[in-house]
């Protein structure tokens, strides 16, 4: 199985900010949208940065003052992306590589959608559950 068939289930929405939006308004944005982690985009919609809430942690570490300060200050700038081809087994291998766990999807050049840890594992579990499904069946059937 492959990223599409995880973006066909979650859709293809992309939650994303500017590199010169303050943390503070990224913490309600994240917040309100119930996600972990906001693609920093340009004007031209290119990728700048990813922005998730260890970042917003880290930052905090140094004082509450970091509210007022821009993305781009606290963003990780070098973003490991995939294609729609690249099967779920890859993404796994690449967030547990890379210690990360959002993932950009890109196609023709654009962002087509983000696949998180949490859409990962669940379609994970939906496989599991249907080969136990068919290896009771196949149980049965003998
Ligand atoms: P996360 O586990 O996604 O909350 O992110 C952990 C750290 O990795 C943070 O510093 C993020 O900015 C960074 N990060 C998240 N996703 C990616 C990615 N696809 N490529 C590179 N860095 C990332």
């Amino acid at each position: 199985m492959s990223v599409t068939h995880i973006l066909a289930q979650k859709g293809r929405n992309i939650e994303a900010i500017g590199p010169d939006t303050k943390l503070a308004q990224a913490i309600l944005h994240l917040a309100s949208k119930r996600i972990g982690a906001l693609l920093v985009i340009d004007e031209a919609n290119s990728i700048l940065g990813i922005l998730s809430e260890r970042d917003i942690i880290r930052a905090l570490v140094a004082g509450s003052h970091a509210l007022e300060d821009n993305v781009r200050d606290h963003m990780t700038e070098f973003v490991v992306t995939c294609s729609l081809d690249t099967s779920v087994g890859e993404v796994m291998d690449i967030m547990t590589r890379g210690r990360f766990r959002h993932v950009p999807v890109i196609a023709d050049n654009d962002v087509v959608g983000i696949v998180s840890i949490g859409d990962v594992v669940k379609h994970r579990l939906a496989e599991m559950e249907s080969e136990k499904s068919a290896i009771i069946a196949y149980i049965a059937a003998g």
